[in-house]
């Protein structure tokens, strides 16, 4: 079992669904969401669920390496900062703390309308489709979601929440994230960068605390 900050994994807590890795206690209530969804003719397919610290941190070490592509506030492509304070900003607006990452849960998903993809068509999960392409799905979504007739399931990177950029096409399901978040430890994420090969390192041990306060304890709902 490893403890990475968020949770501990024991791999017999998970199941796999549509070939993504989830939290087997929010199978049931996915189902019955699908299910309303599916009734209003829309199609809810996982783009993203479970993933480890190890994929994370490999994300974030790419970003900061320049490997993958830094993104601002906007979603448009952004010079690589080479103030290592300014880079680790630069990530946060759209990837997770490794550690910290909601991701880790395997309560949290990234989904889109699978029936509004053109075939072929190559999902992004930028604002930009959940105002376009997939933006009756998502009124769907937040009409269930204001009913409390989405059985558990919420978004959690909302407007005003944070520092986060808002992403609606992240969704948790709440009452079982509740129980992991209980245990969440800054002392021990501090631990787990200070022995991992991560970019930004000193300024994510010295800014720890002001990270925690805008990036991490907001989105614990
Ligand atoms: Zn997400």
């Amino acid at each position: 079992m490893d403890c990475y900050g968020l949770r501990a994994v024991d791999s017999s807590d998970f199941v796999n669904i549509d070939g993504y890795v989830v939290d087997r206690q929010i199978v049931e209530s996915l189902d019955k969401l699908k299910e309303s969804l599916s009734g209003a003719g829309f199609a809810l397919r996982i783009e993203s669920a479970y993933r480890p610290f190890e994929r994370q941190l490999s994300i974030w070490n790419r970003k900061a390496k320049g490997e993958l592509k830094l993104l601002n506030a906007e979603g448009l492509p952004m010079e690589r900062p080479t103030d290592e304070e300014q880079l680790m900003y630069a990530i946060l607006t759209w990837s997770a703390l490794p550690g910290a990452s909601r991701h880790h849960l395997g309560t949290d998903l990234d989904v889109v309308d699978g029936n509004a993809c053109p075939e072929g068509y190559e999902v992004e999960l930028t604002p930009a489709e959940c105002d376009g392409l997939f933006r009756p799905f998502h009124e769907k979504l937040s009409e269930l979601i204001g009913a409390a007739e989405s059985f558990g399931f919420d978004r959690v990177f909302v407007p005003g929440r944070g520092k986060i950029q808002p992403e609606k096409w992240h969704i948790a399901h709440l009452p079982t994230s509740r129980k992991y978040l209980e245990n969440f430890s800054l002392s021990e994420l501090k631990a787990l960068y200070e022995k991992t090969d991560i970019a930004c390192k000193s300024a994510l041990l010295d800014n720890l605390e002001t990270l925690a306060r805008d990036y991490i304890y907001p989105y614990f709902v």
